[in-house]
């Protein structure tokens, strides 16, 4: 069957996040996905030309700001485009994204606040790949995403 799967590159155990740690998740899943190709592994902050360690940052309406107060919605904008392409040629359909990142965060995100407070919305890498129509996962539904994976496959067979 076609179809990729685009994961965020921390979750892979890439220590790319802003204070140069990881979020590895290890799941039998994932590893099975890994050794059969299916998986892109993008750091959308890295792809959109930001360095390890940088300035931890939240969105705040429709700009991203650092916790010293740059702007750095282009950067943000860049790594989302990036994301954007290789999806769309590689045939990605579905994706599992770091929860809560200003970039890859599913369905909740911090508020502008830099106070740890929550608000729904997407991250700009997220928003940018839901808009196309990929079904968007973060790590803490995978148990959603590896069913709703093995139901495409059941439905193509
Ligand atoms: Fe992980 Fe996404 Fe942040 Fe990169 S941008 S460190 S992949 S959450």
């Amino acid at each position: 069957s076609r179809g990729k799967i685009l994961i965020s590159a921390c979750l892979m155990g890439e220590k790319v996040r802003y204070d140069g740690q990881d979020n590895l998740i290890t799941h039998p899943v994932i590893q099975g996905w890994q050794q059969a190709q299916r998986l892109l592994i993008i750091c959308p902050e890295m792809a959109g030309g930001l360095p390890v360690p940088r300035a931890p940052a939240e969105q705040l309406g429709a700009r991203v700001i650092t916790c010293d107060g740059a702007d750095v919605t282009a950067a943000f904008q860049r790594g989302a485009e990036c994301a954007r392409q290789l999806a769309q040629q590689q045939q990605v359909v579905m994706a599992i994204l770091k929860a809560r990142s200003p970039s890859c965060g599913v369905g909740q995100i911090y508020d502008g606040s830099f106070s740890r407070r929550l608000i729904a919305g997407d991250g700009v890498t997220a928003a940018a790949l839901r808009q196309m129509g990929i079904k968007v996962f973060s790590e803490l539904q995978l148990p959603e995403a590896i069913a709703w994976w093995q139901r495409r496959l059941r439905d193509e067979a």
